[in-house]
């Protein structure tokens, strides 16, 4: 297994003396899957500008392994091995299915520029690896522009594995997608997670619950639950504030 321990404690993000973020503790080990769940505003898109480097923590720690993520900049924390996918997926429509995997993987990581090399039999290898793992075998020569929006998603993922992150964050990755793209996405980010820490955000519970890992409940800035998602579904305080039941 690859990859290092991420870390937050005391973490508070003050905007105009708003806490978006408030002493907000996760831990997630090297190879976990982890859900985070809440209602809009309870902070998730902070926690993950937090620890991405996007947004600077008023106070608190967040580390990843020895690194201090507070000390650095997006890139350097891109460069440590933390790969964000955003909910909209960003790939390059006029490229193929293959070459944007080759593209993602010749490029530094972070953000990508768009630029062509020379393929050699291992990095073919690779992305004929990604393909398969992303069940885009069959599309490799078909441009990401007639892909459909569950493919585009995992082209996006499979974009972000040819990086070779410890952790991949990712951000609500089955809205608007079918009950087969769904299922599928699950699968895949299950399969990922082992040999690399993902941390999903997403409001879908059907798709948590297919997950079948650790659930953090996050609402106004804090840690509210954590658990099973059958833990986090009976506990009092999230009926309350996150299922309003
Ligand atoms: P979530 O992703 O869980 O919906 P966010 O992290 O986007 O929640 O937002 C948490 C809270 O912080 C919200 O009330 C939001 O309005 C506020 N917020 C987020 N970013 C900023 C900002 N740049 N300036 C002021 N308030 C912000």
């Amino acid at each position: 297994m690859k990859g290092r321990r991420l870390y937050l404690d005391g973490v508070s993000v003050v905007f105009d003396g708003f806490r978006a973020l408030n002493n907000l503790a996760l831990i997630v080990e090297p190879g976990e899957l982890r859900a985070v769940i809440g209602p809009n505003g309870a902070g998730k898109t902070t926690m993950m500008d937090v620890i991405t480097g996007k947004t600077r923590p008023t106070e608190g720690v967040v580390s990843f392994g020895d690194a201090d993520l507070t000390r650095l900049d997006e890139a350097a924390i891109a460069n440590l091995g933390i790969g964000r996918k955003f909910q909209k997926p960003t790939v390059f429509d006029a490229l193929t299915v293959f070459e944007n995997l080759e593209l993602a993987l010749k490029a530094p990581r972070g953000p990508l520029p768009c630029l062509r090399w020379a393929l050699t039999g291992e990095a073919k290898s690779r992305i004929g690896a990604t393909l398969r793992e992303i069940g885009l075998e069959e599309r490799a020569q078909d441009p990401a522009a007639i892909l459909s929006h569950g493919q585009r998603q995992w082209l996006e993922i499979g974009m972000l594995l040819m990086q070779d992150p410890d952790l991949l964050l990712v951000d609500e990755p089955v809205a608007g997608m079918t009950d087969a793209e769904t299922e599928h996405t699950a699968r895949l980010l299950a399969g990922i997670a082992g040999r690399r820490s993902v941390v999903v955000v997403e409001h879908d519970l059907d798709f948590v619950r297919a997950l079948n890992c650790r659930v953090t409940v996050l609402a106004e800035g804090s840690l509210l639950s954590e658990g099973s998602i059958d833990h986090v579904q009976k506990d009092e305080r999230v009926i309350e504030v996150y299922l309003g039941r």
